[in-house]
């Protein structure tokens, strides 16, 4: 079978100076054909109807599926918890395409082996009885066990369980989740690390350096040893550090490290986002959710992996009755219209930091990521009359050529 589809091409998104300033005016189309999983045409045009120069109204812009390399939970779901089970897993995936998110790394935190293991099985048994999953998932993200212990880099992973890296263990719990682990983040000052590192990038496991107060040397000493990625920079890191040098200034201007960051307004200023963004370029910058299980419920208190929470009406994920983070609660769709709004650059450009690049720097640039022939068929159709107001308000979801949510507009054949 094959579907065609058709809809505002991502190159005539605006968005850029305000949200709802240069909006979808421009409209030119683009048609995808998909055949079995695959784009097998791509095409685009100028115009779309002949007559009036213009796509129809109720034509949706038509973009490539979200790829979210650091997600604890969502929707009421968390690989963290302690109860996991696959169907967590499913459950979780399943919310997220209806956010339009198509590929994520489920992102398990420091914990006991036991606790990390059990979220490893649940996860690698959740793609073995879903090949939908199985293609949702592109990898494992262990964030942790080998971070910091100090308290602030450490964030919110508990003292009693950080350590130093040791790849038995870490190989254990790859042969656990029969091979997915894709990226590990970790602290390069921890004994160990160099050949920690070496080791995990021999075995095509990407290293993301976080949760650190490395030196100076300890940062370059990673990335000589293979580190190619920062997890959500300027996040999980001291409230006071010395202005310079210091590990972000250091992790921000290596050009061998891609950063992660969360643009959702609470973990970084727009300020921050926009002078990252300057100093890194959007090649080497991506955008991530880590969100947690409140992320996409309503506002309200919540009890989650043992901890009181308050989301707020702003989307804040605050610790019951204090200021401190407990997580994002951000849809990477929302951090993409952040992310446009603090810098400037257009929403189509904004999205491939949400997309293309982090589908790149995890090796899997030639399958998946943009809409060109021979990659997977993920994309998503967005109300392009709802985005010229900064909202992006799904309408369908394909996932390698199944339609995991909603209905995808006229032109399936
Ligand atoms: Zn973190």
């Amino acid at each position: 079978m094959i579907l065609r589809q058709v809809g505002i091409s991502p190159d005539a998104l605006g968005l850029g100076e305000g949200i709802g300033g240069a909006s979808v005016a421009d409209r030119r189309r683009i048609w995808v054909e998909v055949q079995g999983d695959r784009l097998v045409a791509v095409a685009r045009g100028e115009v779309a109807d002949a007559s009036t120069g213009r796509v129809g109204e109720g034509v949706p812009a038509l973009l490539p599926g979200l790829v979210d390399l650091q997600i604890n939970g969502f929707a009421g779901y968390d690989v963290n918890d302690p109860e996991v089970t696959a169907e967590t897993v499913a459950a979780m995936a399943e919310a997220l395409w209806k956010t339009g998110v198509t590929s994520f790394c489920p992102t398990i935190t420091t914990q006991s082996f036991a606790r990390m293991n059990r979220s490893v099985r649940a996860i690698a048994e959740a793609c073995r009885q879903d090949r939908r999953v199985a293609r949702s998932v592109i990898g494992i993200h262990l964030e942790g066990p080998y971070v910091s212990g100090e308290d602030g880099p450490r964030g919110a992973h508990p003292a009693e369980w950080v350590r130093d890296p040791d790849f038995d263990e870490f190989q254990r719990w790859q042969e656990a989740a029969e091979g997915r682990i894709r990226i590990v983040t970790l602290a390069p000052e921890r004994e160990g690390s160099v050949q920690f590192i070496k080791k995990a990038v021999s075995s095509g496991v990407v290293v993301a350096i976080g949760h650190t107060a490395a030196s100076s040397s300890a940062i370059r000493a990673a990335i000589d040893a293979g580190a190619t990625l920062s997890t959500h920079l300027g996040n999980g890191a001291h409230a006071f550090i010395r202005r310079h040098p210091n590990y972000i200034w250091d992790q921000l201007a290596a050009d061998e490290l891609a950063a992660g960051i969360i643009v959702d307004g609470h973990h970084l200023p727009p300020t921050v986002v926009k002078t990252f963004w300057r100093a890194k370029g959007e090649e080497r910058l991506f955008l991530v959710s880590d969100a947690v299980a409140v992320a996409g419920l309503p506002p309200g208190k919540y009890t989650t992996l043992g901890q009181q929470v308050e989301l707020t009406p702003s989307g804040r994920v605050n610790l019951l009755g204090t200021e401190y983070l407990a997580g994002s609660a951000l849809e990477l769709r929302q951090g993409v219209v952040n992310f446009a709004r603090f810098t400037g650059v257009s929403l189509a450009r904004a999205w491939e930091l949400a997309s293309t690049r982090p589908a790149q720097l995890v090796g899997l640039g030639n399958e998946l990521g943009s809409l060109t022939p021979g990659q997977r068929a993920d994309f998503v159709m967005i109300d392009a009359r709802a985005l010229a107001q900064g909202e992006v308000r799904i309408l369908a979801t394909v996932l390698a050529g199944e339609t995991v949510f909603g209905q995808p507009s006229a032109g399936e054949a």
